[in-house]
């Protein structure tokens, strides 16, 4: 209950009140009994004044009587009547004035019946001395009655005045005594309640400053910014610590908003520093995006794999910059990762390398060692080399490898993982376009070009031939008896006959040189930048060597065979889409045929001799088996 301040002011108030009543309760008693006493004195003054004054008329009535009676002057006598009244009226008035004393009121009874007697006798010998019998009257005088009742009634008169007096005096000392517990009341009480009022004043004063004022400096602490102060003394009354549990609570609160208030500050700085990273993220991607669209549209639109080798050379530096590398992709049969480019200084290893070489290709995820000894080295790199094989994937499956040297950072595997994307893509497609143009220039049997093909390149390479000067020539033909493997053997051997050949054809030409299946078992080579004279040395050679094939089917000898050729070389007028050249070289390998086949004829112009020109001899026709 006391550990709340109100209660406290409300208990101390009351009791401080409660000590002021009593105080004055005891001050207005004491002053009241005080009053009392004087009361009593003034009384006991007005019976002593009352007796004395009895006595007094009872003497001067008795004066009055003697001198009447003993100088027969009747003015004596005047005042003894009134005299005896006064007398008889003041005894009356003691005796109803001690009636609250008995033993005082029994004393004034006594006093009164001895003054009635006193005056009975007076008022007789007044009485003869007016009737003029003053002998008598003297005789009574001198017979000392009178004297000795006047000496009893003086002598109950002292009595009683002296027990009255001392009435008086004890009556005085109570009122003093009253007095002086009046002034003992006031003079102790008042100090004493007027200090416990101050003293308890102080406690509550001390009791209401100390907490405020410890809760006044923590409050002025947290203002300038010490957040983590809190009361934690004890604030010694319940409304105090009401107080000191609010200010904390506020603070807790404060604290928390502000450590919530720099938690979202931090949170939207990382936000926005994200927001910014995010969009410079985004701006690079969209930049590299261009840049792989760009090098994505040149590697579809590259004809050839020089081609290719060269969008993927000048792009891939740009997207991947500071580090060479090279792209290997499978040839056709797989088994062997082949060189399509290189950048940044890097040479792709001509031999290629086998797929199983490259930890890249056999897990079908990037490869990397960042740092010599941090992951097993593919083969086909050298050891304690820091380096990256990213494979390229196309419809889940593996077709070639990206091998950079170096380390391709966290920001850079976006760039790296789109690039190698669109580089299988453009792989992909570029092989598939290749695929389909070998199949509409191709000739399916024997892999050579087909006749539509040999046409289209003999018109260029004539036009090619007549803007340079460069000559042109061009070999037409045909296996010997042919028909006969078909015939002995079946087609299929005869198949076989026609690829040992076309292939004997190819090894035999340069790379530059054109050899294609004109149809059947006939064929043409478009050979640029040579004569018919010169070219008839390699055709030789070629002619022997198809000679001398042992031609097998599966294991079956299917014998020799031979074929005749017919070379010509372009000149004007021939007709600018090579058809005269070809009927030129044809007519030549007729007249081959006509003149016993497996021989070599060129076509001569036609010097007017009047002869055949099969007959002569071509400076480089071949022997004749
Ligand atoms: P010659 O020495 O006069 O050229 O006699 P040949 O038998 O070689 O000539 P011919 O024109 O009489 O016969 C050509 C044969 O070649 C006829 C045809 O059935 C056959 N032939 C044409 N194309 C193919 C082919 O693709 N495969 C096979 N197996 N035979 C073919
Ligand atoms: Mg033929
Ligand atoms: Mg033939």
């Amino acid at each position: 209950m006391f550990s709340s301040l109100t209660a406290r002011i409300a208990t101390f108030g009351l009791l401080v009140m409660l000590a002021l009543l009593a105080l004055i309760w005891m001050l207005v008693d004491a002053s009241i009994q005080t009053r009392d006493s004087f009361r009593w004195v003034t009384h006991s003054a007005q019976v002593i004044e009352t007796m004395d004054d009895a006595f007094a008329a009872l003497r001067e009535a008795e004066s009055g009587q003697r001198g009447f009676v003993l100088t027969r002057n009747a003015s004596f006598a005047d005042s003894v009547d009134a005299r005896i009244r006064d007398a008889h009226q003041a005894v009356g008035q003691v005796v109803t004035l001690t009636a609250d004393n008995p033993a005082q009121n029994a004393r004034a009874r006594e006093v009164g019946t001895l003054v009635e007697r006193r005056i009975a006798m007076l008022r007789g010998t007044i009485d003869q001395a007016r009737r003029g019998d003053f002998d008598q009257a003297r005789a009574v005088i001198a017979s000392g009655g009178g004297r000795d009742l006047m000496a009893m009634v003086s002598l109950r008169v002292d009595s009683f005045l002296i027990e009255e007096r001392a009435l008086r005096t004890s009556r005085i000392e109570a009122a003093d005594h009253r007095l002086a517990w009046v002034r003992k009341l006031a003079l102790v009480g008042g100090p004493l309640l007027a200090l416990l009022i101050l003293s308890i004043s102080l406690l509550f004063i001390w009791g209401i400053r100390r907490p405020a004022g410890l809760i006044r400096q923590a409050m002025t602490a947290l203002g300038q910014g010490e957040r983590d102060v809190r009361v934690t003394e004890p604030m010694g009354s319940r409304e105090f610590e009401e107080l000191a549990d609010g200010y904390n609570a506020m603070a807790d609160q404060l604290q928390a908003a502000i450590a919530d208030q720099g938690r979202s500050e931090r949170e939207l700085k990382a936000a926005h520093a994200e927001l910014m990273n995010n969009s410079d993220t985004l701006r690079e991607r969209g930049e590299v995006i261009e840049l792989l669209g760009g090098m994505a549209h040149r590697m579809q639109a590259a004809r050839t794999d020089e081609e290719l080798a060269q969008v993927i050379g000048v792009f891939v530096p740009r997207v991947l910059p500071g580090i060479p590398g090279g792209l290997y992709a499978h040839n056709n049969s797989r088994n062997l990762l082949i060189p399509i480019a290189g950048w940044s200084g890097y040479v792709p290893r001509a031999e290629g390398f086998a797929p199983d070489q490259c930890w890249a290709l056999r897990r079908g995820q990037s490869h990397f060692v960042a740092e010599p000894g941090g992951d097993i080295v593919c083969a086909h790199v050298e050891s304690d080399t820091i380096y990256h094989c990213e494979p390229l994937l196309a419809g889940g499956e593996v077709i070639g490898t990206l091998y950079l040297q170096g380390v391709v950072g966290e920001e850079h595997r976006f760039r790296l993982t789109v690039m190698a994307e669109n580089i299988s893509s453009a792989l992909v497609n570029h092989r598939l376009q290749r695929g389909l143009r070998e199949q509409t220039i191709r000739d399916p049997l024997t892999g050579l070009f087909n006749r539509r093909y040999m046409e289209e390149a003999l018109a260029i390479e004539i036009a090619r031939s007549r803007r340079s000067g460069i000559p042109l020539s061009v070999v037409m033909c045909d296996v010997d008896h042919f028909k006969r493997f078909n015939d002995e053997f079946g087609h299929d051997a005869g198949d076989s006959v026609l690829q040992s050949v076309a292939s004997e054809m190819r090894s035999r030409f340069r790379d530059g040189d054109i050899v294609c299946r004109y149809g059947g078992e006939e064929f043409t080579i478009i050979a640029p930048g040579t004569t018919a004279q010169a070219l008839s040395a390699r055709v030789e050679l070629l002619r022997k060597s198809i000679s001398e094939i042992v031609l097998k089917q599966g294991g079956r000898a299917l014998g020799s065979t031979s074929m005749s050729f017919g070379i010509a070389t372009w000149a004007e007028p021939m007709a600018r889409d090579g058809s005269t050249l070809l009927q030129a070289a044809d007519a030549a390998l007729y007249r081959a045929k006509r003149g016993g086949r497996n021989r070599i004829i060129l076509d001569m112009p036609v010097v007017d001799d009047g002869g055949d020109s099969d007959s002569k001899p071509a400076p480089a026709q071949a022997s004749v088996r």
